[in-house]
């Protein structure tokens, strides 16, 4: 768990991100880890000296598995809301799937680090497809009224709804997996997209990289990797300079 702002924590749980943003006694909560990262992540809010009944929404950057492990324990027990874009809710309620397939990994996973990453990820629920009945949209456009006011940036592309979270008083932007600074398949270090199986539609999210060049940040926190310091549009140009 550190602290990367002020009143903003990044915890890493099974080599995935989640971000808790304080405001005062509350919490905004971005993304939720594996389905075998609940009890980490209910540790990192402790951590902080707060209790789950904190967390005033989860908001999700895209429903893939790794991103949304720990929604349906929150709701169950604390009545947390999941909020994303609209366009995100299909892929959280499983009404539609933009994922790469286990064969995806699979085929992938002639190379230690990678065999041991299938084989964490796998015991952390990576194969079961959870389903959030309680998955909402966001209702308004621009800032949210959250701790932290976290403003949603749409970067479609790793799936169709997938959105940053920026949180201008702090200078930070979540991006989930719309951009991401290290990953088990990945050979190297530093602001990257995924590799391409992962994404639903790589085009749109080497746009969606412009798009995110242009806000006004000096911290990147990601789906995957470490937290990222340095202009954005810098960080943006990294990533598309390393696209074949
Ligand atoms: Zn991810």
């Amino acid at each position: 768990m550190d602290q990367v702002a002020r009143d903003v924590f990044c915890a890493e749980g099974t080599a995935v991100n989640w971000v808790l943003v304080r405001e005062g006694r509350d919490l905004t909560l971005i993304d939720a880890g594996y389905p075998g990262d609940v009890d980490a992540l209910l540790a990192s809010i402790a951590t902080i000296g707060h209790r789950p009944e904190d967390v005033r929404a989860v908001l999700v950057t895209h429903a893939h598995v790794d991103h949304v492990g720990a929604l349906n324990h929150l709701h169950d027990h604390f009545g947390t809301p999941a909020l994303m874009h609209a366009d995100e809710v299909p892929n959280a309620t499983g009404e539609r799937h933009e994922s790469a397939t286990t064969a995806d990994v699979v085929t992938r996973a002639w190379r230690p680090a990678v065999l041991r990453w299938s084989l964490a990820i796998s015991r952390a629920g990576a194969t079961r497809h959870p389903v959030v009945a309680h998955a909402e949209a966001f209702v308004s456009e621009g800032p949210l009224d959250l701790p932290g006011g976290p403003v949603p940036v749409h970067l479609p592309g790793h799936t169709s709804g997938s959105t940053a979270y920026l949180l201008p008083g702090a200078g930070v932007v979540a991006t989930g997996d719309a951009l991401v600074t290290g990953h088990p398949l990945s050979p190297r270090p530093g602001p990257q997209l995924l590799p391409e199986f992962f994404d639903h539609d790589r085009p749109a999210a080497r746009d969606s990289l412009r798009r995110l060049g242009a806000l006004d940040a000096d911290l990147v926190v990601p789906g995957h990797g470490l937290p990222w310091r340095g202009d954005l549009a810098a960080a943006a140009e990294q990533a598309a300079r390393l696209l074949p």
